[in-house]
């Protein structure tokens, strides 16, 4: 059985926001699709880690912000590298508006975004799976979509090449975040996203 071909799946990446008790936050996902047409269902699949899991779990509604090709990467650090547990992330945010449904969505590097309602959930373990019904929904710009793919390629930090060298070190192979050294060790977890050391791969530096 061949891992990789876990990689060959296609994603598109998404800012998921919610609010209840007063407290609003959001996180970056990659699993969000149309399950039906009639009536127009998605299904999101959120890390039960998240914050906004619990969020949408409790209100029940969120908002899909559909990430566009020039989003940079200030976004996915606002939304994905830190937590919403201990960081308000609407602040100071000034990329945002609300929705019919009183719910924050992201107006830049954004090309849409769908408001939606919880009619089932399922729990899987490390993550719930959030089965909704769509309420509204707007185009908000003609670039194409992020994919999970295009990310990796065009929007997450290369890291530098340095020519001399040939140290070993751990690349984070979602944000990219480099560790020197010739191990990185097991419980190690990436600064920058909080990823464990299974996202790391060898490379040299
Ligand atoms: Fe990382």
């Amino acid at each position: 059985m061949d891992q990789a071909a876990m990689y060959k799946l296609s994603y598109g990446l998404f800012v998921l926001t919610s609010s209840f008790g007063g407290k609003e936050s959001g996180c970056i996902i990659n699993t969000a699709g149309q399950v039906t047409v009639e009536p127009n269902r998605i299904s999101i699949a959120v890390s039960k880690s998240n914050f906004t899991h619990d969020l949408v779990r409790d209100s029940g509604k969120f908002n899909l912000s559909v990430l566009s090709q020039d989003a940079d990467f200030e976004i996915f650090r606002h939304f994905g590298f830190q937590s919403g547990r201990t960081v308000d992330k609407f602040a100071d945010y000034a990329h945002c508006q609300r929705s019919p449904s009183g719910l924050y969505y992201i107006t830049k590097g954004t090309n849409a975004y769908i408001s939606a309602k919880v009619e089932q959930s399922i729990d899987l373990g490390t993550h719930t799976l959030f089965i909704a019904a769509v309420e509204d929904m707007q185009v908000l710009a003609e670039t194409p979509s992020a994919t999970y793919e295009y990310y990796h390629a065009s929007i997450k930090p290369q890291p530098e090449q340095q020519k001399t060298g040939g140290k070993t070190a751990w690349r984070c192979v979602i944000c990219g975040y480099i560790y020197e050294g010739e191990e990185l060790p097991a419980d190690f977890i990436c600064p920058w996203c909080k990823h464990p050391a299974s996202d790391f791969e060898k490379t040299t530096i």
